[in-house]
């Protein structure tokens, strides 16, 4: 065990206005049509859509695309 603390508390402090974290913003505030789902993480609109079961009762869910393809699972 080391006594390095493994999580940091952090007061308010805004993300750090990076490129990419301007464009993540832009992309969250951009209006949002009904009809189109949107990823709450990553701001993207592209989906898979999941099924587990067959025929009547199978669930389905719609997640990222893009976030899948970096190992998460968020569904939109
Ligand atoms: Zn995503």
């Amino acid at each position: 065990m080391t006594d390095r603390p493994r999580f940091h508390i952090i007061h308010g402090t805004p993300a750090p206005q990076t490129e990419a974290e301007k464009v993540r913003e832009r992309v969250r505030k951009a209006p949002k049509p009904r009809t189109m789902p949107q990823c709450h993480r990553c701001g993207g609109r592209e989906y898979v859509e999941t099924k587990i079961g067959i025929g009547k009762t199978a669930t389905k869910q719609r997640v990222c695309f893009l976030c899948a393809m970096k190992g998460e699972r968020v569904i939109m």
